[in-house]
């Protein structure tokens, strides 16, 4: 691991991964920092996406398929049901398998993952973020950066540190 990185993305979901992965892709180095201990886990989504969303960005694969979805039941308070078919729409996923297929093509693309790495607050240089501070192990460190993305999900922090609204 090196102390500077053309860019740090806080969060391996699957928005961080893609963009460690995309960023990758284009030579510039990457790390990606996760607070949990496993990508993907522990899962809190329902796991339900589209077909066509998900095959913009990795190849549909049994392994992280639970199921394949083709209509949708709206049920009302009343007892009526309306069913909409889709045909070959989408798929309830398995959240840890996929996630950790999204993490895995980033580091195929050469983005480094640190997990158990607890993204804590930002550093600045002028004014200008330059890179996080996080906790590893019990030991508080920090790594530099000239730009951060903050993909760490609904209860973002990142812009809460940065001293910017949070939009979440
Ligand atoms: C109950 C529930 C049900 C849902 N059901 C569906 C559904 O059926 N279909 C659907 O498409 N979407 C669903 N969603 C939404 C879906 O889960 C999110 O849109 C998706 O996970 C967002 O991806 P992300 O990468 O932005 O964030 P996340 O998947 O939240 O990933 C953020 C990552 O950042 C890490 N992180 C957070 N803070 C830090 C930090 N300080 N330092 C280091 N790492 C950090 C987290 O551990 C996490 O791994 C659901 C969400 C919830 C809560």
């Amino acid at each position: 691991m090196k102390n500077d990185y053309d860019i740090i993305v806080v969060g391996a979901g699957p928005a961080g991964s893609m963009a460690a992965r995309f960023a990758a892709e284009q030579g510039v180095s990457v790390l990606m920092l996760e607070k949990d201990r496993d990508v993907g886990y522990p899962v809190r989504c329902g796991e339900a996406i589209s077909k066509a969303g998900v095959e913009e960005f990795i190849p549909s694969d049994d392994k992280w398929i639970a199921a394949k979805i083709s209509k949708f039941s709206f049920n009302a308070p009343d007892g009526s049901e309306a069913i909409i078919d889709f045909g070959d729409a989408g798929y309830v996923l398995e959240r840890r398998i996929f996630d950790y297929e999204l993490a895995r093509t980033a580091a195929e693309a050469g983005a480094e993952i640190l997990t158990r790495a607890y993204v804590n607050g930002l550093l600045f240089d002028e004014g200008r973020v330059s890179g996080v501070k996080y906790e590893i192990n019990g030991e508080q460190k920090e790594v530099k950066a000239k730009v951060v993305i903050a993909a760490d999900g609904v209860e973002s922090r990142v812009g809460r540190w940065a001293g910017l609204r949070n939009t979440h």
